[in-house]
């Protein structure tokens, strides 16, 4: 069976002109996703992982270079791609329900099969009994669930995830990794991760793509071994290789470390 190419990036820079000058915060970024890989980007801070997710959503436009979602150059914000952020930017006015149909609302969408996709999608997040609830109800996990829900409401082909679990607790965050997998797995969506915690790459991904800073350029491309790939997320952790995997990706922090990099 021949694969699709979800995503596709060629000779992506990005330069952000200000008043203090021009910087160039990616260089040649070359990548291809295939429909329904999940990706996830990691590097230092400020190796340009969220300028890289800006350009792939269209919110940026490349200096040069191109981006394509299944075939079209973006230029702007398309319903195709998905955006989900650290911060749920929840309404604290509106219900869950009315929080996690706001997009499908916004592009006109929310009609019967509109609310019986978000009624699914909640309950598939184990959110049912809360549709009525506000915002301040719920916990940060819930909260983000509910996030998760309006990103896929609008049912874009494509999710693009900015550290998603990164201001959760440990055990939570844990548990919405294996929640989210389950959920894009069969949903057969395209994912592109960015965080900045190794061990979430390696469990959640099918492939890694390691970003070094000044400028922001590709370091390496790590395939995920069907051994960790094919577990869901807590599970994968236990796999074997998983380890090997972590110190080698490990070792990239420390040559970038060693080469004068920012870390975080
Ligand atoms: P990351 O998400 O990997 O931490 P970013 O994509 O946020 O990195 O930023 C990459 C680089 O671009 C950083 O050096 C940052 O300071 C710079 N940068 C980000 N946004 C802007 C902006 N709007 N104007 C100027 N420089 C920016
Ligand atoms: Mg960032």
């Amino acid at each position: 069976m021949q694969k699709q190419t979800a995503l596709q990036l060629e000779g992506v820079s990005h330069v952000y002109v200000n008043s203090s000058g021009a910087y160039l915060a990616l260089e040649h970024i070359g990548f291809s996703v295939n429909r329904g890989e999940f990706v996830s980007l990691i590097g230092p801070s400020g190796c340009g992982k969220t300028t890289l997710l800006s350009l792939i959503s269209g919110l940026l436009v490349p200096t040069s270079g191109t981006v394509r979602v299944l075939g079209e150059t973006i230029g702007q914000p398309t319903p195709r791609v998905g955006y989900m952020l650290q911060q749920d930017y929840l309404f604290p006015w509106r219900t869950i329900y009315e929080n996690a149909s706001i997009g499908l609302e916004l592009m006109g969408r929310l009609d019967s099969a509109g609310k019986e996709l978000v009624l699914e999608l909640l309950s598939d997040m184990g959110l049912s009994q809360f549709a009525d609830r506000y915002p301040h109800q719920l916990s940060g996990g819930m909260r983000q669930r509910v996030a998760l829900v309006r990103t896929l409401a609008t049912e874009p082909d494509i999710l693009l995830l900015d550290e998603p679990f990164s201001a959760l607790d440990y055990q939570t965050k844990l548990q919405l990794e294996d929640l989210v997998a389950v959920t894009l797995l069969s949903r057969r969506k395209t994912a592109v991760l960015v965080t900045h915690d190794i061990t979430e790459a390696i469990a959640m991904s099918d492939r890694i793509v390691v970003l070094q800073p000044n400028p922001g350029r590709i370091l390496a491309s790590v395939d995920i071994p069907p051994q960790i790939r094919q577990a869901l997320p807590l599970k994968a952790r236990e796999a074997a290789g998983f380890h090997d995997l972590f110190h080698r990706l490990w070792g990239y922090f420390e040559q970038m470390d060693n080469e004068g990099g920012e870390t975080r």
